[in-house]
């Protein structure tokens, strides 16, 4: 089922605005979030739309918190975090999914809670293609 709205059911422009796919997972879909404020910060969403965790089966969720550690492993090893905070909203989107944001001791926003999006830090189209590069290389292996 998909929601005609849903920037992670449709992609295309939807996604654009905020995010660039990196890949797909068994479970999910890996997206580079354009605001980069924390290095590396990646979104990972489900592939079918329902809003909660408890929407899910238990083979289903467990699955999907593969594909997060799969994705947050390879954070740590490109980008070297001193902790990955993981963030699941969603109040207005109805479509799971977690962001996860690498922070970096004494550095922007540590020891709190992330903002949702800042919008202090943009790169450049070959930065973001680098990054998205590494992912790659590491998440598609
Ligand atoms: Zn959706």
């Amino acid at each position: 089922m998909k929601d005609t709205n849903c920037a992670y059911c449709m992609e295309g422009t939807l996604v654009d605005a905020f995010g660039i796919k990196i890949c797909e997972l068994e479970t999910s879909k890996v997206y580079l979030f354009k605001e980069q404020s924390h290095p590396g910060r990646v979104i990972v969403a489900h592939k079918k739309h329902v809003s909660e965790i408890t929407e899910l089966t238990a083979q289903e969720r467990a699955a999907y918190m593969e594909d997060i550690n799969k994705v947050a492993q390879a954070v740590h090893q490109l980008f070297h975090p001193d902790k990955v905070n993981y963030g699941a909203y969603g109040d207005t989107g109805h479509h799971l999914h977690f962001h996860l944001v690498p922070k970096y001791k004494d550095q922007y926003e540590w020891g709190g809670t992330f903002a949702m999006n800042p919008a202090e830090k943009t790169l450049t189209e070959t930065e973001y293609a680098d990054m998205v590069e590494k992912y790659r290389e590491v998440l598609m292996k």
